[in-house]
């Protein structure tokens, strides 16, 4: 593991800076670091996880023009090149979810591709996870390191890094920098420790399974029973990835545009014959959970939630996807 002060990190912030851009957490998202002391964020949680620098809220995907009998296209590609500085281990699982599902076989995603490959990711130990997180649920915790490429923590006034994957490794291989101390990785062994059993960790053993056989369920209409249906649960979570493709047509020229949708909203499963296969929200929240807890598994073998609480969170009634997991946990199945 190598180490630098905090008063020098702009030797680190340099070596960043010749990779595209630094962004560091900022008060409501991942903003790009005009100083190195931008780097010594003392947001712990950023409201916008960083899968909004690779699924943006809207993105034109293709470009048309009419002249006369001839259309024109224009494929487009909105890139990003840089280092997400501090991304914690909860985002950073997240993102390695997202991956699963943009990055695979026949339904790879190029525009997603486009920046995944190009973003480096330096995560950052969690050092005050707050009374929503639950990742260690999830066979993971806050110093975890394996979903990055460089992986540091701050330990008194000392950052103590080292490189994850090829890439990080080869561009902390180029930073002059010493090796830590042993007492500092006696300290962040004790750290990790106490921050670790911090988090309180849910039992969802056999979770997958018994939402199998809840299909027909009465808990859904309890469940759903307070729910707006904003989605902001949906669209603050780091792993939720829905979108619409529409044909925006102006009198000569026009633009295909993803943007953002939501399991959570009525008209996201509206059939153009009207009928709606979801109809009521009881319907989108067994969808909600059916996907992160039992499709996801399925799937990739792995659930699809990270624990980070950002859903409990923003939503506006309260409701905690905690509780409903452990309501789901104990409710009877009836034969
Ligand atoms: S805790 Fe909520 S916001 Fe966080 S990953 Fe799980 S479902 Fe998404
Ligand atoms: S944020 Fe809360 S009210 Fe809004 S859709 Fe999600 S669970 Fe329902």
């Amino acid at each position: 593991m190598k180490r630098v002060p905090l008063s020098e990190l702009e030797r680190i912030y340099e070596a960043l800076k010749s990779y595209g851009s630094v962004w560091v957490r900022k008060k409501n998202a991942y903003e790009t670091a005009e100083t190195p002391e931008e780097l010594l964020s003392t947001v712990s949680k950023v409201k916008k996880p960083a899968k909004f620098i690779f699924l943006p809220e809207e993105e034109p995907l293709l470009a048309f023009v009419q002249d006369g009998k001839n259309v024109t296209f224009q494929e487009v590609i909105r890139e990003a090149k840089g280092v997400i500085f501090g991304i914690p281990p909860c985002e950073a699982k997240a993102i390695s979810l997202l991956d699963l599902n943009f990055l695979q076989g026949e339904g790879e995603d190029i525009y997603y591709k486009k920046r995944r490959e190009n973003v480096l990711l330096f995560g950052l130990a969690c050092l005050a996870p707050d009374s929503r997180c639950f990742c260690t649920t999830f066979g993971y915790g806050p110093f975890t390191e394996s979903f990055t490429d460089i992986f540091g923590v701050v330990v008194d006034d000392v950052l103590l890094f080292e490189g994850i994957t090829e890439k990080g490794k080869d561009l902390v291989k180029n930073l002059d920098v010493e090796d830590a101390k042993g007492e500092e990785l006696k300290k962040l062994e004790a750290m990790k420790k106490e921050i670790t059993e911090r988090v309180k960790k849910l039992d969802i053993q056999g979770i997958q399974e018994k939402l199998a056989r809840m299909m027909d369920s009465e808990i859904w209409d309890k469940i759903s029973s307070s729910c707006l249906g904003c989605g902001a649960c949906t669209y603050y979570c780091p792993t939720c990835y829905c979108f619409d493709i529409q044909d925006v047509e102006r009198p000569n020229w026009g633009y295909r545009l993803r943007t953002w949708d939501s399991c959570m909203f009525t008209l996201y499963t509206l059939e153009g014959s009207g009928h709606n296969p979801r109809p009521e929200l009881k319907y989108r929240w067994r969808n909600r959970l059916m996907h992160k807890f039992n499709y996801y598994p399925v799937l990739y073998q792995e659930f699809g939630c990270v624990g980070c609480g950002r859903c409990i969170e923003v939503c506006p009634v309260n409701i905690d996807i905690r509780e409903i997991l452990m309501e789901v946990k104990n409710e009877p199945i009836r034969a």
